[in-house]
């Protein structure tokens, strides 16, 4: 096999946010770093390109977001009701939705290290905004709500712009059209990386190698094989290039798989949006996001999930897969014109796939549902509606009383015309199933040794969520665990450098 002309000390292998924080912090300690990417320079970017640029981080109180928000005057702070988010109400939303399975030493890395590395990422010219999808203005104040308040700057786009270009100015190289296929060792420690170019195998020497390359969502073969055969017909919401590549070479190398690789991270997505991520339409404009205020009825006119059951920052990652159980994977969101001015911007978008009525019966002849069980469901539900003070910055607790299933939070009637229906499907976003890292992003093998020189970041970090996610933790998690991975990696390095 040809080897490639220069040798690295690492080599990242992937192309997102957490291969490139990875790669920048390991050229930040002096090392030599190669990023391997998958993608063309067209399809750069991974699932990282594709995101709303959301970021949850420990922030504290609303001073702690003075010096990340970018855009909020000052003059427009005293609008602002901002809750108290720190390391501990992290960590507690973690193990909430997760049922308590989270992984703790991995949960606190990602909570504590969440704000340090924030700034760290800004040290390097990434720009965070106001979140404007997460408050509401509720007398006269801006009422965040949900612990995400943040974004990053053009969302996905903007996040890795600024990676690419900081990338380019410290001197990291990359390659792109090049595909990570098996790891090299020798005594348990990494020493090269054999990848596929233009169809052809070489192998690059390397000290270490940081995995940063994505789940297996875009796998249909490994979707069916570890989540289920209804998960073939799922629209893959992201990057193409996310094959699970990284998690077979790093498991053919003696890596533990750890996690829930049964289970994995889906949204409601329009119905007819592309069945892969479209890199030249970016910025997750398909996903539907506002359903807590509205209902979710399937193709046979009948509710199946608890719209208000919470936040949609700690449903959303859940009802994709609902979704998927429905009859021919189809569900609309349905809104009346009290809450449709509170929908979020995606609503907007001429993607958006939406019917529109001025009566039930026309709706559910436009929607093409059983007319008599839809109606049957709305009148049901409107029967259900109990009295009290609606307010969607906060869990009001206006609720249903003997409805099966319940709307838990934000229940008013369905009853004022025009009334909106969007159809949706089960968009997959990224899979939990990993493998097993220690909280120095060392990649452990069956008897909890960490390999040498080899790490791993982002999706590829297995243990950290189950069941479900708290929203805007991807993005934290690939940041975090991508630092870190590249700063115990030079640590790696300088210590066979010195015994060499
Ligand atoms: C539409 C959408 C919206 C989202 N919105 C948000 C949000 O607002 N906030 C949030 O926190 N999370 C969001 N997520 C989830 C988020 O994208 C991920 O959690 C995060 O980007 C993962 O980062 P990563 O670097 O691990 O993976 P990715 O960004 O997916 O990067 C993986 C990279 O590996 C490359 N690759 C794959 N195989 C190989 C190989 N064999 N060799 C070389 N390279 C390879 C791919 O091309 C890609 O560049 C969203 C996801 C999607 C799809």
């Amino acid at each position: 096999m040809e080897s490639y002309s220069k040798s690295y000390d690492v080599i990242v292998v992937g192309g997102g946010n957490a291969a490139f924080s990875a790669a920048i912090s390991a050229r930040e300690k002096g090392m030599g770093v190669l990023v391997v990417e998958k993608g063309s320079q067209d399809k750069r970017g991974g699932n990282s390109y594709f995101t709303d640029g959301a970021i949850r981080m420990a922030y504290g109180d609303l001073e702690g977001l003075r010096s990340v928000y970018s855009d909020l005057k000052d003059e427009d702070y005293d609008r602002v009701d901002m809750p108290v988010y720190g390391e501990k109400e992290y960590y507690d939303d973690i193990m909430r939705v997760t049922n308590g399975k989270s992984e703790p030493a991995l949960a606190k890395v990602l909570t504590s290290q969440s704000y340090p590395t924030i700034k760290w990422m800004q040290s390097h010219g990434v720009e965070f905004i106001v979140n404007e999808n997460q408050y509401f203005e509720k007398d006269n104040k801006m009422s965040f709500w949900g612990g995400l308040p943040v974004k990053t700057y053009q969302k996905g786009i903007g996040l890795m712009t600024a990676w690419w270009k900081r990338a380019d100015e410290l001197g990291v190289d990359v390659l792109y059209n090049t595909k990570g296929t098996s790891l090299v060792k020798s005594d348990n420690a990494i020493t090269g990386l054999v990848v596929e170019q233009d169809g052809k195998e070489m192998q690059i020497d390397t000290k270490s190698v940081i995995l940063a390359c994505g789940g297996f969502e875009a796998s249909e073969q490994k979707r069916m094989k570890y989540i289920g055969d209804e998960w073939k017909n799922a629209v893959v919401r992201g990057t193409e290039h996310n094959t699970g590549d990284g998690l077979d070479m790093a498991i053919e190398a003696g890596a533990t798989p750890i996690g829930d690789w049964s289970a994995c991270h889906a949204h409601t997505t329009d119905y007819n949006a592309p069945r892969v991520g479209d890199f030249e339409k970016p910025g997750d404009i398909y996903k539907k996001s506002s359903y807590p205020l509205g209902l979710i009825v399937n193709n046979e006119g009948v509710r199946f999930v608890d719209e208000g059951a919470d936040f949609r920052n700690y449903t959303y990652a859940k009802y994709g897969k609902e979704t998927l159980k429905q009859p021919e994977q189809k569900a609309f969101q349905l809104y009346d014109q009290k809450v449709r001015p509170l929908l979020r911007v995606e609503y907007e978008l001429e993607e958006a796939s939406v019917v529109k009525a001025d009566s039930l019966e026309e709706l559910a002849e436009k929607m093409n549902v059983p007319k008599e069980k839809f109606l049957e469901t709305i009148h049901t539900y409107n029967a259900s509606v109990q009295e009290g003070d609606y307010d969607p910055s906060v869990k009001d607790g206006k609720s249903t009383k003997g409805l099966t299933p319940a709307k838990s939070n934000w229940a008013l009637t369905f009853d004022e015309a025009p009334f909106y229906a969007y159809p949706v499907t089960c968009g997959i976003t990224f899979t939990f199933g990993g493998i097993k890292v220690n909280d120095q992003a060392e990649v452990l093998d069956s008897e909890e040794q960490p390999i040498g020189g080899l790490y791993a970041a982002g999706e590829m970090v297995g243990g950290l969520f189950y069941e479900n996610y708290p929203g805007g933790s991807g993005l934290m998690s690939g940041a975090v665990f991508g630092k870190l991975s590249g700063e115990t990696a030079a640590t790696y390095v300088e210590s066979v450098t010195t015994k060499a």
